[in-house]
């Protein structure tokens, strides 16, 4: 190994790359399908993009111009109903996770990670030379275990990405009478929920709501997430934010205008829930509060998502989730139409073994 490699940090050699859904030039390009022939339901992504409004905004940015946050801010303090100093804005919530880890966790620190569950938070506290603490979820994928004293921060997801699966105000409230830690509650797939809890918030110090444009907004290309939080953590965010919070002037113009059409954002999520339930029937798979549902499969999900990938329909193979096993996947809620391809490859798949 080069003497220049060897100086990378120490933590960095315990970690894989972050495992996204594959995309339409993979998987057109590996089995020779035009772009226009898949379907792709493994990343969460909502079918129905963002509002018309989103074009014509994009039409007039300055891209010259560094971006300016204020509208963002207002948009999302109206969505919300949180004061614009309670609100703190990233690339994507991935980047907004990424400012907080960086003002908890420094080497030494523990994080409480209930599995299986969306793989960042674990990539986030190994760079930051924290250890975390996994652990397994219930036969329902409930949490089953009280945060560990020695924890810095919890990471909780609701509803939890793979599994779908929703904490409820009594059991958020519970783990947070327990704890000390400042507790992430990871709400990316709330719009298709019963209900958000954000509004514990305004009630504990250590609480705070993750959230994105990405998903029920349609805006996952333009990377644009916020969190909700006590004031004193959104004060010490931006000083721990990179300039301009990384957000690009596409992204607040996107995000502006998204957010200016609720009506088009609720319309979406209600095509999504409506298919949602029906697919959920056809296919058995488990309960879902999101826009995706978590199946277990009698192969080894490899094989059972090559089958599909075959055939251009393209799911999640859910082994790359840590405590996720290798009998399940994950499969997006598309349009009636996507839905459809994927039934039609479902019934022939587990038809013929
Ligand atoms: N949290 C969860 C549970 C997710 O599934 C995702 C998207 N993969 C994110 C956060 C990140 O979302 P964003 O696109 O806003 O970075």
């Amino acid at each position: 190994m080069s003497s220049s490699r060897q100086r990378t940090r120490e933590s960095l050699k315990r970690l894989r790359p972050y495992v996204a859904g594959k995309g339409f030039v993979e998987i057109s390009r590996r089995y020779g399908l035009k772009p226009e022939e898949i379907v792709k339901l493994g990343s969460n992504e909502n079918p129905y993009g963002p509002s018309p409004r989103v074009k014509e905004a994009l039409q007039k940015i300055s891209p010259e111009r560094y971006p300016e946050p204020e509208e963002l801010l207002e948009g999302l303090a109206r969505y919300t109903g949180f004061p614009q100093e309670m609100i703190a804005i990233g690339a994507g919530m991935d980047g907004v996770m990424d400012t907080l880890t960086r003002i908890f966790l420094e080497k030494g620190d523990r994080t409480f990670i209930p599995t299986p569950t969306f793989s960042y938070y674990e990539i986030l506290t190994v760079l930051a030379g924290a250890e975390p603490r996994f652990s397994s979820r219930g036969p329902e994928f409930q949490i089953q275990e009280e945060v560990p004293k020695d924890a810095k921060m919890a990471f909780l997801c609701s509803p939890n990405n793979p599994t779908g699966n929703a904490l409820s105000e009594d059991e958020l409230c519970d783990i947070l009478e327990t704890t000390e830690a400042i507790v992430f509650l990871d709400e990316a797939y709330v719009e298709f929920a019963e209900q958000s809890l954000a509004e514990l918030v305004d009630r504990y110090e250590n609480l705070v709501v993750g959230r994105t444009l990405s998903k029920a907004f349609g805006l996952a290309g333009m990377r644009l997430g916020y969190a909700l939080m006590p004031e004193w953590m959104a004060q010490e965010y931006r000083r721990a934010a990179p300039p301009f919070f990384a957000i690009s002037s596409a992204s607040v113009a996107a995000g502006v205008a998204a957010l200016s059409d609720l009506d088009y954002m609720k319309e979406s999520v209600r095509k999504i829930r409506m298919e949602r339930e029906r697919l959920q029937k056809e296919i058995n798979s488990f309960p879902s509060q999101a826009n995706f549902l978590y199946l277990k499969t009698e192969e080894p999900s490899d094989s059972f998502v090559e089958r599909f990938l075959q055939k251009g329909v393209i799911i999640r193979d859910c082994r790359s989730f840590r405590g996720a096993g290798e009998h399940h996947v994950r499969v997006t809620v598309g349009t009636p139409a996507e839905n459809e391809r994927f039934l039609a490859a479902f019934r022939e798949i587990c038809r013929s073994p």
